[in-house]
């Protein structure tokens, strides 16, 4: 039997015991969130036994995943592969005033779209401070293809005697003169070359309506600094960047996949990055994924071979851009690429206080974040 579209959907109460296994790697994960969208902090619950409003509890550990679940299988032994999944409606969390259980009517989108986002990361270090950044681009699936051919079209036209397959953008070879002159592919570019490729893939970018988010989190950089701090950071500073991601997309009734640049060069299709893993693994037990995510299915990110599709030599190149531009900023020079030529982006950060902050524009909100 299939999940047929005029099949009703069924409402099952779940109390689920969760086999050993199941249950080391509940223990093991934990909800890595601490900041809640200012939309959030306006919702309050209302006790339906004592009449208590409260403020549900965003970041607590759920006994369950708020992931939509797939079917096992279709018949017994035959794998689903099926569109059909169960969605969770409800969470219940308790009354700080008389302890009952309170159900929470999870937000559910119905998914008619689908699109791709790229990510990658770069990181510069300027005396004792050091910026991290990653950015994600992408668009929905129907201008996808669009965008590749246009990106191979802008690398063509600077190389144009060799296949633009066999090269990928990476900024940080094609910028620096000293590393240009030893790179195989670039080493015959000028200056001006690279700089007029840089403006077609602006160009190219603000045109195409990507979407663009970008974080940027800095650091102290004493040595012997506290390398278990740094990690947090990262790790923070990813998961932010992929659930505004995902809460913007879903909000649009669209599904997101996601591709990071996994900088290892592997023969794997995938390369499995643990932290990044239990981050997203985590952070899918609070309440607040329930809501970000709306019932749409987000398929973990993938970590792919470095620049496997063309969308991430543009995330390369927004990675790079970015971080020249703090580097810049710090060392008080003209900024060569200025970030306001991208177009819109939503670009992610920390104030002076520690608050997380957004900002959806042209330009990069400089004054707004701690640096
Ligand atoms: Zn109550």
């Amino acid at each position: 039997m299939t999940m047929a579209k005029e099949r009703k959907p069924k409402t099952f109460f779940i109390k689920h015991k969760k086999t050993k296994r199941q249950q080391n790697k509940f223990d093991r994960l934990s909800v890595p969130l601490r900041y809640l969208p200012e939309t959030f902090s306006r919702i309050t619950i209302t006790c339906p036994f004592c009449h208590k409003i409260f403020r549900p509890d965003w970041f607590k550990k759920h006994e369950i995943s708020m992931v939509p679940v797939k079917p096992k299988f279709e018949t017994k032994g035959v794998e689903y592969t099926g569109p059909g999944r169960w969605i969770l409606q409800q969470a219940s969390q308790e009354c700080p005033k008389c302890e009952a259980n309170v159900m929470i009517d999870l937000p559910i989108n119905k998914m008619r779209t689908k699109g791709s986002l790229f990510g990658d990361d770069a990181e510069r270090i300027y005396e004792n401070k050091k910026v991290s950044i990653y950015s994600l681009i992408g668009a929905d699936q129907s201008l996808l293809l669009e965008l590749d051919n246009k990106i191979k079209g802008v690398k063509q036209k600077l190389l144009p005697a060799i296949s633009q397959d066999s090269w990928k953008i990476h900024m940080k070879d094609m910028w620096a003169g000293n590393r240009r002159e030893k790179h195989p592919v670039f080493q015959n570019l000028s200056v001006n070359d690279v700089v007029s490729f840089i403006d077609q893939l602006l160009d190219l970018i603000k045109r195409s309506n990507l979407f663009i988010y970008n974080i940027a989190a800095t650091s102290a950089q004493n040595i012997g600094s506290n390398r278990n701090g740094q990690k947090h950071l990262r790790d923070e500073a990813y998961i932010l960047l992929v659930l505004n991601a995902i809460d913007e997309w879903t909000t649009k009734n669209a599904q997101t996949n996601i591709f990071f640049d996994s900088e290892k060069k592997s023969k794997a299709n995938e390369t499995i990055h643990g932290w990044a893993r239990d981050t997203f693994k985590g952070s899918q037990y609070s309440l607040l994924y329930g809501f970000l995510s709306k019932g749409i299915e987000i398929p973990e990110p993938k970590f792919v071979p470095p620049a496997s599709f063309p969308g991430l030599e543009i995330a390369d190149f927004v990675s790079f851009t970015i971080a020249r531009y703090y580097f810049r900023m710090w060392q008080g020079k003209q900024i060569e690429i200025d970030p306001k030529n991208l177009g819109l982006v939503t670009y992610l950060g920390y104030g002076a206080n520690g608050d997380f902050l957004w900002r959806r524009q042209e330009g990069y909100p400089w004054d707004l974040f701690y640096h």
